[in-house]
């Protein structure tokens, strides 16, 4: 509507459109930032006029709310994320909200220097960030689908505490070597290619790439259980190429 009307508005601003806002995934806001972007708003339909059974705008905010956390612990001023409702129709107010919003973006300063943050410091933040988002939706999971009805809630959904934690007990994915048999199950479920897999190999995960996303976890079968989770501590180096095949029983006969 605000395009119809020939509102004015920051011109700073460049839209992206999504049919929901719940759309909207962390990961396409920490990449924004990653991309140098200042601010990102984002416009949702108000809260309960859904016309699906979805109400995406409630994961929007919710989502909003963890990446705002999320941004202060890399140090970034959570004020860059914004997130408001309304309807097509109130194009005066979103002319408004994109006014004030850039308004705020400009007071604050280029992303990283306004916040006294070294450029490449920054990127490599924001790079691990990016890294544990499959993580981090899977253990926010319940609180990611949760819907607040009241403003004054938004503020204890994700404490600073609860973030803290979640970043410094990151879980790690280690396949034993004592274990693996081969099977490269979890090498042909892995969404980010991170298991070295070949045939008669103990398989091993190259925590690189890992997302830790635990589909390994999940489809080691139970008779190898192969796969352990290792909470926060360091993981046992990669078994070395030499001495990852694996020798059946049978054939040492
Ligand atoms: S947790 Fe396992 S399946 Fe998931 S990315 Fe890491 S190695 Fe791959
Ligand atoms: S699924 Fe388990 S046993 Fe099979 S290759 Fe992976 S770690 Fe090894």
């Amino acid at each position: 509507m605000a395009g119809v009307s020939r509102l004015q508005y920051t011109t700073e601003a460049r839209l992206i459109r999504v049919m929901c806002s719940g759309r909207v995934d962390l990961e396409f806001v920490l990449r924004a930032f990653s991309n140098g972007m200042d601010g990102v708003f984002i416009g949702g339909c108000r809260l309960n006029e859904c016309n699906y059974i979805t109400h995406g705008n409630y994961h929007a905010l919710n989502m909003v709310l963890l990446c705002r956390r999320l941004m202060e612990h890399i140090g970034l001023n959570p004020e860059r994320l914004r997130i408001e409702f309304m309807s097509s129709a109130e194009g005066i107010l979103f002319a408004e909200v994109m006014g004030e919003f850039g308004n705020k973006v400009k007071e604050l300063g280029p992303l990283g220097k306004g916040e006294g943050i070294e450029e490449n410091e920054l990127k490599s933040k924001l790079a691990e960030l990016r890294r544990l988002v499959p993580y981090i939706k899977m253990v926010k999971n319940e609180k990611l689908a949760s819907r607040l009805t009241h403003a004054e809630e938004y503020d204890k959904l994700f404490t600073r505490d609860e973030i803290e934690k979640l970043l410094s007990e990151v879980l790690s994915y280690y396949i034993d070597p004592e274990k693996c048999q081969a099977c490269m199950t979890c090498a042909k479920r892995c969404p980010a290619e991170a298991i070295l897999s070949a045939k008669n190999q103990i398989h091993v995960i190259d925590q690189e790439k890992c997302i830790k996303c635990g589909t390994c976890f999940e489809v080691c079968p139970p008779k190898f259980n192969a796969v352990m989770k290792i909470p926060g501590g360091p993981v046992p180096p990669p078994l070395p190429e030499e001495k990852r095949k694996i020798v059946r029983k049978s054939k040492e006969k």
